[in-house]
């Protein structure tokens, strides 16, 4: 822990010395298309989910998101619109629960605050590369999964000595604390020198400088990344884990979360998912999949 936030501070020092801010990923790369829109719902409203019955009386829904992830969750810095597939999947979500897009707020919330997020009722839902698991469905509540991803790596195109988890041994990796892909390397790849940031934004700033030797995380974050910055930045290596992505709820409104895998399924199947998905994270180079079976737990 304490190690963490003394690199933090160090990141941060070095990154006000001029070597980019973090929350800014390289502005190069193909741009989104004409997005869908999603027809908001007008049938009876969902009933018995407190969560759902606050946003009502506050007029509109609060939604966690990602604000530095390429393709997925982005924030205009000039006009603070969000964009991506993560923000598509929430927009979807919320006209199925009556909610049109004027009538969702997005606030961005770090990968490690997520669970304390949905626990405090900062966010009504969340959606934002969330990994499904065990120890987190313990604090919150999961939704879907409405997409597949896998841990991968992304490293300077001159790199000639990485090409997966395992010649990661004494090379400076960098990963968002709190997130599955450091657990995983700090568990699985101990000779690896991890560096814990709070956004994989600035871990990418410092990949571009050399104060890091690769970035990990999910292979979806990182191809949006080499995207944006393809003569400098390469994903390499095979996917070491699966990452079925799910929208967070607070942990006893099940009435909420039952309606967001309907709002998911409603949307897979007439054709929504696949026009976001070909809008937004499609244009990081990866053809639409198959989404994965919802798991109604
Ligand atoms: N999907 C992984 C996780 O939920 C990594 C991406 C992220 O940090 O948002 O921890």
């Amino acid at each position: 822990m304490k190690k963490t936030v003394i690199l933090v501070t160090v990141a941060t020092a070095l990154l006000t010395a001029g070597c980019g801010k973090p929350g800014t990923p390289p502005p190069k790369g193909p741009q989104p298309s004409s997005l869908p829109t999603y027809q908001v719902a007008t049938t009876a409203p969902v009933t018995g989910s407190p969560t759902l019955d606050a946003a009502r009386e506050r007029g509109h829904l609060v939604v966690g998101a990602k604000e530095d992830q390429p393709y997925l969750g982005q924030k205009n810095p000039a006009t603070g619109e969000y964009s991506g597939f993560d923000i598509e999947i929430a927009r979807m979500v919320g006209a199925y629960l009556g909610f049109g897009p004027d009538r969702i707020e997005f606030r961005t919330i770090a990968s490690a605050n997520r669970e304390t997020a949905l626990q405090n009722g900062q966010v009504d839902y969340y959606v934002g590369t969330y990994t499904i698991n065990d120890n987190r469905k313990k604090l919150v509540g999961f939704a879907g999964p409405y997409f597949m991803a896998g841990q991968s790596l992304l490293v300077r195109k001159s790199n000639t000595d990485i090409h997966g988890p395992e010649d990661l041994a004494g090379e400076k990796v960098c990963s968002a604390s709190g997130s599955t892909p450091y657990q995983r390397i700090q568990k699985q790849y101990p000779q690896a020198r991890l560096i814990g940031y709070d956004t994989y934004s600035a871990c990418v700033d410092n990949l571009i400088t050399g104060q890091v030797d690769a970035v990990t995380t999910d292979n979806t974050i990182l191809l949006g990344y080499a995207a944006k910055a393809p003569t400098e930045l390469k994903v390499v290596g095979p996917l070491f884990s699966q990452e079925p992505y799910g929208i967070g709820v607070p942990k006893n409104d099940n009435v909420l979360r039952y309606a967001i895998d309907d709002a998911l399924a409603y949307h897979e199947a007439n054709g929504d998912w696949k026009k976001a998905y070909d809008a937004t994270l499609g244009l990081s180079g990866e053809p639409a999949p198959a989404p994965p079976p919802i798991d109604r737990y």
